[in-house]
């Protein structure tokens, strides 16, 4: 790199020692390279001037040139107020400070100077004005600049006279410093070739400069790709790192436990994309290296099965499984699942769970030591130290979004060679989203249903339609199917909450009388075990409706259940909504979701009601979703912490995401090392980054 851009920011002129400070304090600007990195968040045109007349219509920012016609100070007890008639051929408009006007009185004296003035016209009654305009004389102004660029600042900048102005000034003196200087560029030539980028320097110029907003905006797309390309080169070298570093176990083939099982027991045909993604699931266990794969697929797509298949795998090869849960509800769901299935093989299948007696838990800790347990289900109880395991080689984790990221790293500690680990979640993420977040697992997505599924109508009902619904319920019942009707549990409000749910469930046992109806109730109040005494009445269909709160919300498979009433789902996120709709929709039946709300909502909530009403599909909901919360906000600030960008956004710049995937793929695919002297500058940038910041493979 130039020393030019090496330099330090307190030899730009106009900054000096105590800014330099200032600016490395509030904006992290150390030298002349963050300086010129600190792009404009906007443009503003300033190639026009407005007549006054058309000012007067307008509410945006408007420049205008003539001259003044009156000056007037008034002084009011312990404010004042300097307003200007200013004035053009077609008008007249006042220009009104309320303070820090002093500086300025000086330059207004001349009644034949033109000025130029570039404010926001507001309305105060009848009147117009301008608070506050920019006032410069004409002879003053750069005519050259057409664009002006808006920079961000902080409050404590401002004070310094270093609002966007004052560092646009600053930034400007050092593109005047910049012009005579040779810069080398960082990217290499046939990058710049193929998606025919501005050279560096004339980046760096254009973006804080432009004459033409277009190549304003070439300069931006630039710097993005550049920033993009890196995120994905350290993404893709942190994954290619713990693969090296961690050879896990090799399983030469899939084994008899495997084989057995699909030729004899399973229950249905898997489809395609079960297929594919089995396959992909096989290629890892083959290679001798660790896997760590996401598996992404809508609820009800199937996800069970293919974790099954991958134990299977496992335990062909002699290692142990452990599947995990996060909660108990679930946990024994899939223990009932998978020994239903496993009933007529070898296979022998235990649960773990908070709850486990101390007796039955020695009985587990000893038998998985002696590896006469095969695969273990269970919730956070199987991270403790003190289970270990014979020689666990692959674990399942189902819903990964309630597992901490530090819980996860636990499972590192139950072998000396890592298990391989699969992270099944249903709350689909945006592809330009998971390429980023998950960039470091390999990813594979259930993009299928299996067959015969009736797509869920979902209709949105307030409280006047209280009655209508519980006809319907009463009909659905009628016709022999199984209601759910969840209430939201938000911590704040726990109480609150949970006062609701007893009300609801008073309500709904008055107007649904015994022996017709009966109804269950699941809290988190609740023990586990009367949690599951009323779940397997649901189950066995000796209770219709099941009144819950949001403990029902993953995983839960009832096929019978057809409906599925949310209450105040205003209140809840889109990705728990459609969480929460996929309980039903199971089986053979044409399934039900009625989203309960009050009658005014505001514009968030109508959009996710909206939503959720038109579609079924995850992927499309995960995309409103993250325009309506923000990637940060999806992916929890634990991951996306470690995602800083500059001038990209991963919401609005999904395309260059994936763009910048490709390339930065391709370029290790043709320089694994980084050695080449193109790629100098991508190597050295990486060094930092990767000393910079943990392993997340590791934690992953
Ligand atoms: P999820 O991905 O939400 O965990 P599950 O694994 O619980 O979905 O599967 C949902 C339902 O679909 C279960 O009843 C399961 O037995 C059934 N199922 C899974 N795969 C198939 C298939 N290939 N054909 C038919 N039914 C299937
Ligand atoms: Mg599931």
């Amino acid at each position: 790199m130039s020393e030019f851009l090496e330099t330090a920011i307190e030899f730009v002129k106009g900054v000096g020692p105590q800014r330099a400070k200032l600016l490395r304090s509030e904006l992290g600007l150390a030298t002349f390279e963050d300086l010129l990195h600190h792009f404009p968040f906007r443009y503003i045109d300033r190639r026009h001037y407005h007549p006054i007349s058309e000012a007067i219509h307008s509410e945006n920012l408007i420049q205008l040139k003539g001259k003044i016609r009156n000056i007037q100070e008034q002084k009011m007890g312990k404010t004042s107020r300097l307003t200007i008639q200013f004035e053009d051929e077609t008008g007249i408009i006042d220009l009104v400070w309320f303070q820090g006007y002093q500086y300025l009185l000086p330059k207004l004296s001349d009644r034949n100077q033109m000025y130029q003035v570039f404010g926001k016209p507001k309305r105060f009654g009848a009147k117009i004005t301008i608070p506050h305009p920019e006032i410069t004389p004409l002879n003053e102004v750069d005519e050259n600049l057409g664009w002006q660029a808006v920079y961000s600042s902080t409050e404590k900048l401002t004070a310094a006279g270093l609002h966007s102005r004052g560092i646009q000034k600053i930034i400007y003196s050092c593109i005047d410093q910049l012009k005579n200087q040779a810069i080398e560029e960082n990217l290499p030539t046939n990058l710049i070739h193929n998606y025919q980028l501005l050279d560096k320097k004339s980046a760096l110029v254009s973006i804080h400069q432009p004459n033409q907003v277009e190549l304003a905006s070439r300069a931006r797309f630039r710097f993005k790709l550049e920033e993009l390309i890196v995120l994905q080169l350290e993404l893709l070298l942190r994954r290619a790192i713990s693969m090296n570093k961690t050879a896990g176990h090799l399983l030469p083939e899939v084994g008899q436990p495997f084989l057995n099982f699909y030729t004899n027991y399973l229950p249905f045909k898997l489809t395609e994309a079960q297929k594919k993604v089995l396959k992909e699931i096989r290629k890892d266990l083959g290679s001798g290296g660790q896997m760590n794969r996401l598996l992404q697929g809508d609820v009800g797509s199937g996800k069970t099965v293919v974790a099954l298949l991958t134990l299977l795998m496992g335990i062909g090869s002699d290692l142990q499984g452990a599947l995990m849960a996060p909660t108990e509800i679930l946990a024994r769901q899939h223990y009932i699942g998978l020994s239903e299935l496993l009933e007529k093989t070898a296979i022998r299948v235990e649960i773990l769970t908070g709850s486990t007696k101390t007796k039955k838990r020695r009985k587990i800790h000893a038998d998985l030591l002696t590896g006469e347990i095969h695969i273990l289900i269970g919730t956070h109880a199987l991270l403790e130290d003190i289970v270990q395991f014979k020689n666990l080689g692959t674990v399942v984790i189902d819903e990964q979004h309630r597992f901490g990221v530090a819980q996860r790293s636990r499972l590192w500690r139950k072998n000396t060679v890592p298990p391989h680990i699969l992270v099944m979640t249903a709350t689909p993420i945006p592809r330009t989203l998971a390429m980023t977040f998950y960039g470091d697992l390999d990813v594979s997505v259930i993009d299928e249903l299996p067959p015969g599924r009736k797509p869920i109508t979902t209709s949105h009902f307030t409280e006047k339609d209280r009655l209508k619904l519980f006809g319907f319920l009463k009909k659905e019942i009628a016709l022999g199917r199984q209601v759910y009707i969840v209430y939201p549990l938000i911590e704040e409000s726990e109480t609150l909450d949970y006062a609701n749910l007893l009300d609801g469930f008073d309500a709904i046992s008055k107007s649904f009388p015994l022996p017709e109806y009966a109804v269950s109730i699941v809290n988190g109040r609740m023990t586990a075990e009367a949690k599951e005494y009323e779940m397997q009445r649901f189950v066995r269909n000796e209770t219709q409706i099941m009144v819950a709160t949001t403990v029902i919300e993953v995983g839960v498979n009832i096929p019978n259940a057809s409906v599925m009433v949310i209450e105040s789902s205003e209140r809840f996120g889109l990705s728990q909504l459609h969480q929460l709709r996929g309980r039903v929709g199971r089986g053979a039946e044409q399934s039900y979701c009625i989203l309960m709300t009050g009658e005014k909502l505001s514009n968030d909530s109508k959009k996710r009601i909206a939503t959720m009403v038109r579609t079924n599909d995850g992927f499309e909901i995960a995309e409103v979703d993250l325009e309506l919360r923000g990637p940060g906000d999806i992916m929890g600030t634990q991951q996306s912490g470690n995602i800083e960008l500059k001038i990209a956004d991963l919401l609005k710049d999904g395309q260059l995401v994936a763009m910048a995937r490709d390339i930065a793929r391709d370029l290790l695919k043709e320089d694994p090392r980084l050695e080449k002297p193109e790629h100098k500058w991508f190597k050295k940038t990486l060094i930092n980054r990767l000393n910079d910041k943990p392993n997340w493979a590791e934690i992953s």
